[in-house]
């Protein structure tokens, strides 16, 4: 039994796959918003599927930020309090057994590439666009989490080909200017609309706005999309993927997948470029299950009945 447990900054979930990927048991709580409560909260969590079910599993969870290599403790997680914390280590130690941790869109990825719309392609690419953008990349099954923790991170890299009033771009949180993450979100889709129309309106109304054929709103949509498609073909030049998942908020924007093959194909190094471009399969459920995966399913049956052991 392969356990996940998608760490937000909201709520906890977790999950229990049996051995054909169904999830057998799936339990939600709040997130408590302190560090030692939240150690306890998975531990719970974990216990109570595990006498649901009646026999324990390998434990994986998925959570925004990463572990620094060089430090072993958490960054750039927006549930601030577990920054600087030996997340992955505490939990070890309250479940009794090894833990593995990575970033939330890096689960994303793995979910999608193990038996999501990706599942059967050698290199996947995994997109989050909601309120920020993220990204994780998996290559021939394997999730590449990288050297430094930071692959298939792509929200703070710049965008690129910048038109000239797309130049600097707008500050970001982490330092620099005209990341991602402040062009190809919802967030981003807003602050674009408000900075051309001068007025505020939601991502949803914008999308809406736009087929109904609001110029204003068709104009900030078609800006997103060569945006979105400018730094797709970056990663296209880079890792070349057979296959990229869109997950988040505006993955149901079906237009997207009509348009970006077009833009992207002329921005890539390529006379030829076929990637396929697909919304996410599994949804919400894409954190618990890519978290349970970061445990191969043979992992998890070999330790089905091994006794418990603590890593330290
Ligand atoms: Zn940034």
């Amino acid at each position: 039994m392969q356990i996940g447990i998608d760490f937000g900054g909201t709520k906890i979930e977790a999950a229990a796959l049996d051995g054909n990927g169904t999830i057998v048991t799936r339990i939600r709580r709040a997130n408590p918003g302190n560090y030692d409560d939240a150690v306890r909260a998975v531990r719970d969590l974990v216990r109570m599927i595990e006498t649901t079910a009646g026999r324990r599993g390998t434990v994986g969870v998925g959570t925004p930020g990463s572990v620094s290599p060089t430090t072993g403790v958490m960054r750039n997680s927006n549930s601030l309090y577990l920054n600087g914390q030996r997340f992955r280590e505490d939990l070890s130690e309250a479940l009794m057994r090894e833990v593995r941790l990575a970033n939330d869109a890096n689960c994303f990825a793995l979910s999608e590439a193990v038996d999501g719309a990706g599942a059967g392609s050698a290199v996947v690419f995994g997109a989050i666009l909601g309120t920020g953008c993220g990204g994780g990349l998996v290559v021939g099954g394997k999730l590449i989490a990288g050297a430094n923790g930071i692959g298939g991170e792509w929200g703070h890299n710049p965008l690129p080909w910048p038109s000239v009033q797309e130049n600097p771009g707008p500050s970001c949180y982490c330092g620099q200017h005209g990341c991602l993450e402040q062009w190809i979100s919802g967030s981003g889709l807003q602050r674009d609309y408000l900075s051309h129309a001068r007025q505020p309106m939601n991502a949803v109304d914008i999308i809406a706005q736009a087929r109904a054929g609001n110029d204003k709103a068709e104009n900030a949509f078609d800006r997103f999309v060569s945006r979105l498609a400018r730094a797709l073909a970056t990663i296209c030049n880079v890792v070349d993927p057979d296959v990229i998942v869109v997950g988040g908020g505006l993955s149901n924007v079906a237009e997207i997948y009509e348009r970006l093959p077009g833009i992207i194909r002329a921005h890539v190094f390529s006379d030829a470029w076929s990637a396929r471009i697909v919304p996410a399969q599994w949804g919400d459920s894409s954190g618990v299950r890519g978290a349970a995966r970061l445990w191969s399913l043979e992992e998890a049956l070999a330790r089905k009945d091994t006794a418990f052991v603590n890593p330290k």
